[in-house]
Parts: C-alpha cells; structure tokens; sequence
C-alpha cells in the first residue's frame, strides 16, 4: 500500500562482471534486498529498456535523468495501477549509471492534514494564518527526507478543497505524485536553464493565486519567493534547515531583505518524522526510557491531562510468535511532529531588526510557540511513539529551547549559597 524505492547501484569494477546491489528503504533504513552479478553488457541494455519505457533520451549518459513509467503491477489476484518513477545518475570512471526507481500506487493522492501528523490545535493556527491567506510565504523546513514535501502536498491538497476555483502551480524535482487540478512543473535543478529560477518566472506569468515551490535554495530562487510571496500570490516553499527560527536566518542571508520579509513571512513549519509503535503486537510498560532532566516539567507544559505512561510494542503476538506486521522490531510506520511559528507585530519587528534566532523564539515561545519536541511528547504520551525513539529524533530538550523555564531553581540555588 505505500510507495517502494528501489536502489541498483552497479560495482563496476574494471572487468566486464558488474556486482550489483538492491536495495530497499523501509521507514527510511535502506536494506539490501538483492545481491547479483550480471555483465555489463547486460546490464547496460536494461538501461536502455527502462530508458526507452520512460521516454528519455537513450543517447545521453553523462548527467542525471528522470522518466516516469505507468502499467500494472501483477501479483496474485491483484494488479493495482502504478507509475514507478525512474531516475539515473552516472557513477563511477565507467558513467555506469545508478538507478533508483520509485513505485507509487496511482491515484494514491491521500495527504491530509489531519492524517500526516498535525493536531486540531495546529489545523487552528493553520486555518488563521494560512488556508484563508491571498498573498504572502510559508516556509517548511527539515532534514532531507523528512518528510517535507508530503507536507507540501497537504496544504496544497487543503487549499484546493477550500478553494476549487483558485489557480494553483507547483513546482517540483521530481514530481513526487500527479495532483488533479495542479499545474505541477517538473524542475531540474541540476541544469541552470531549467532550473527553480527559470520556471518560477514563467510561472508569475501565468499569474497563480497559489505557488508551491519544491525547494529554496540559491539567492535566485529566494529572491524570486519572496517578491512572489509580497505581490499577491500566496508561496510555499521548502527549507533545508533544522530549525524553524533558523530558517528565517537562511532567508535573510540570502535575500538581504528583512523588510519584505517581515511583511510576507506568515508561517514556518518545521517538522521530523517519528516512527511509531506497532499497533498489531502486544503493548508493554516501557522499561528502558531515556532518563530526561525534569520530565515532569515538560509534561506539564504540554498541558497533558491523562494518565503519564509510557508504552512500547513488544513485537510478539499474544501466543508468542514474532509480529508479522512489524517483523519483530515493534515499530510500524512514521508519523510527522511540527512545530508551527506564527508572527506577531512584536516578531515580526525582530525579523525586520535582523535579530537573531534565539531571540526570535524566545519571543514566540513567550506568544505560545509549542516545540518540536513537546509537539512530540505528546504522541508518546497518547502511546503512538516511545519517547527513546522521539528523543533519537529531535535530541534531548533544553528548558530555554522548549520554553520551561526553570528560574525558580536557579535562584533558591543562589540563595542557598548566600
Ligand atoms: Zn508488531
């Protein structure tokens, strides 16, 4: 039911055998599937077979390429229509190419914002800052394959229920799935004449009331969101950053613009993706949770009301065999933690003073921000995620970073000591 990546990556060694690996990413852990041997020669003509099936150019093999296939995937009684996008890179002396190919399901469009992690408080803030907006930028950042883009896709899949006659453009490398009534612009940000640059002005032209664009990541392309973002088109775009107030830092040094920004900037959302428990094995007590300083304060700040515990997935099923589901790990399946910056007449005077980052959350944290880490300890406390695996995930937490303040401490500490 969900998309498949499979990774060949050929071992030209000088000789006329190729060893090449399958690989596969499970919840984001690549597993080698298959190891064969085959001759170069060989392996060349499924090259060209794929290249062919994928409409692109047989001739070229110096740069990278992406192709789409679509047919039917036969298996048993099923044959379910998939669309397996093909993407080449040259590797090594030989520019043996490397394929990666992603299967999806077809019409398998099914992002919400409900189902991809945000919470009903976080759809609030949304609703007031973003879905009802008719100019200005939204910014989602993270780590790569974080998750980012089926963010992206969410929001766009919203906007377009709540707004079926606006015109909305996406711009993509690669597009990652077909969105019916989005004009989505296939980018190649390797080749400078069909870059983000180049299609985002053809795009203006084509006047959007929404622009979605895949990635930000030169002052071209920066410059170009931003101007959108304050003329009228409202912009989203992606962010190679850890850290929402971060983020606002990576825009400032590449537009040199705090004013506009300050004016356009109407989210940022920063987010990491979690795995979760397993539902279908057995639940216990988790036993081995990471020792966290002041736990209770951050239980606390999250306003949790229920029961405090703390669950993993055994990964047994009740008569003690190994969950089939899981494979015996107790996890299956991710889910996204974020955290949402919305601006004030105060914040967004600090982003126009080029203030720097911590103070800007300093600020938001005292207007209400909620952190990626308390956003996350709440799915542990509702029993979806171990708090060993939130913490893997966005490291331990810091009183100022989350927005517990342990002041109290720190002075009867002091007074102690007079
Ligand atoms: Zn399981």
């Amino acid at each position: 039911d969900c998309d498949i990546d499979l990774n060949i990556i050929p071992k030209a060694d000088g000789t006329e055998i190729t060893e090449f690996l399958v690989k596969t990413r499970i919840d984001n852990s690549m597993v080698v599937i298959k190891r064969e041997r085959m001759s170069i020669e060989n392996y060349q003509k499924l090259i060209v077979v794929l290249k062919v099936l994928a409409e692109l150019d047989t001739g070229k093999s110096r740069s990278q390429m992406t192709g789409y296939i679509t047919g039917r995937l036969i298996y048993g009684t099923r044959s379910p229509k998939i669309e397996m996008r093909v993407n080449l890179i040259p590797t090594g002396k030989k520019k043996v190419a490397s394929m990666s190919i992603r299967f999806q399901s077809q019409h398998e469009n099914n992002f919400t914002t409900e189902n991809i992690g945000f919470f009903t408080s976080d759809e609030k803030l949304l609703n007031e800052h973003i879905f009802y907006a008719t100019d200005g930028l939204v910014i989602i950042c993270g780590k790569v394959n974080c998750g980012k883009n089926t963010t992206l896709i969410a929001l766009i899949n919203k906007l377009k229920l709540l707004h079926p006659d606006k015109k909305i453009i996406l711009l993509e490398d690669p597009i990652e799935q077909v969105l019916p009534d989005v004009l989505q612009i296939q980018v190649d940000s390797s080749d400078k004449e069909a870059g983000y640059s180049h299609f985002l002005r053809a795009a203006l032209r084509h006047n959007p009331d929404i622009l979605g664009v895949g990635e930000t990541r030169d002052a071209e392309s920066a410059n170009l969101v931003l101007e959108a973002a304050s003329v009228g088109h409202t912009t989203f775009t992606t962010f190679h950053t850890t850290d929402s107030t971060k983020a606002i830092e990576r825009m400032v040094s590449l537009t040199k613009d705090t004013s506009k920004l300050s004016d356009s900037l109407r989210c940022v959302i920063s987010q990491k993706l979690v795995k979760k428990i397993c539902t279908k094995c057995v639940r216990e007590i988790d036993s081995k949770i990471p020792n966290i300083v002041n736990l209770d304060s951050y239980i606390a700040k999250t306003g949790w009301k229920g029961e405090v515990q703390f669950s993993r997935a055994t990964g047994k099923m009740a008569d003690g065999r190994e969950c089939p589901y899981c494979n015996g790990t107790g996890l299956y399946g991710r889910i996204g933690i974020f955290e949402i910056l919305t601006f004030s007449e105060k914040t967004k005077d600090l982003i126009l003073k080029n203030s720097p980052a911590y103070q800007i959350r300093k600020q938001a944290i005292k207007e209400g921000l909620r952190s990626l880490f308390l956003n996350g300890l709440v799915r542990v406390l509702m029993g979806e995620v171990t708090l060993g695996e939130l913490i893997k995930q966005t490291g331990y937490p810091n009183a100022q970073k989350e927005g517990v303040s342990f002041e109290y401490d720190s002075d009867s500490v002091n007074n102690e000591l007079n």
